[in-house]
Formats: structure tokens, sequence, C-alpha cells
């Protein structure tokens, strides 16, 4: 599947919609989730256009994945989740029921998030 241009983050990146921004650096931006599912819901993208965490990892520069790493621990300095504890997800491909096709991490947190998942296996 080829990078959708008109997807909407690359539509915040683009400054086309706005976005509650939290961070922004050379390799990243992170806004909040406009629908939150913790007390603390952001969202950290690339700034290039990678679909999902396989298209980043196999095909961004090293400079470009180890800034996205080190924005994401900003990022959870910023939103005040790094000394309590948080969730990092990555949704990726029909499974997982990723909804916008451009690589992104949710930080969750603000209190105790439970089980990883609500029923198994
Ligand atoms: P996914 O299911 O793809 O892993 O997560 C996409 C996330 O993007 C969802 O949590 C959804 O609430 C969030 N989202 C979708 N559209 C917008 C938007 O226009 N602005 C913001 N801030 N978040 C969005």
């Amino acid at each position: 599947m080829p990078y959708d241009n008109n997807n909407i983050f690359a539509k915040i990146l683009r400054g086309e919609i706005p976005c509650n921004k939290i961070h922004e650096d050379a390799h990243a931006l992170a806004f909040h989730d406009i629908n939150p599912q913790a007390p603390v819901h952001a969202l950290v993208i690339p700034k290039g256009k990678y679909l999902d965490a396989p298209d980043f990892y196999l095909n961004a520069a090293p400079d470009e994945i180890a800034g996205f790493g080190r924005a994401i621990v900003a990022v959870t300095q910023k939103i005040g989740v790094a000394e309590t504890g948080y969730r990092l997800i990555a949704n990726i491909g029909a499974h997982s029921h990723q909804e916008v096709p451009h690589y992104h991490v949710h930080v969750l947190g603000g209190r105790p998030l439970g089980a990883m998942l609500p029923a198994g296996p």
C-alpha cells in the first residue's frame, strides 16, 4: 500500500489541520489524541512518510529512528508520566485496528492502566 499524502496525520504535519502540540523537533511531532483513552494520551509521529512500524524501522535512516525514540522519551517527561509509568502502543495493520496510515506511537498514562489487553488469549 503506498503512503497516502491525505491521511490525517500528514495534514497535521503540513499544518493544514490543527493539533494540541506537545513536542516538535527535527524528526518527530507529538500531540494530544483527539479521543483520549486515558487521562494522558499522546501521539508521537515521525516527520517522514512511513505507513507503520515495519515501514519506519526498515526504511528510515538511523538518525530518524534514534530521534523518534528520543522524542518519545521527551514526550513522557513533558506530559508528566515519566516517573509514574506509562504504556506505549503501536498498532500495525488490520488485526490491530490501525486507523491512521502514518506510523505513530500512543503514549498512555495518568492512572494505573491495568491489564495489557481486556481479555485473552
Ligand atoms: P490508530 O488506531 O491508528 O492506532 O490510532 C489513531 C489515533 O488517532 C486514534 O487514537 C484517534 O483518536 C487519533 N486521531 C484521529 N484523528 C485525529 C485528529 O484529527 N487529531 C488528533 N489529535 N488525533 C486524531
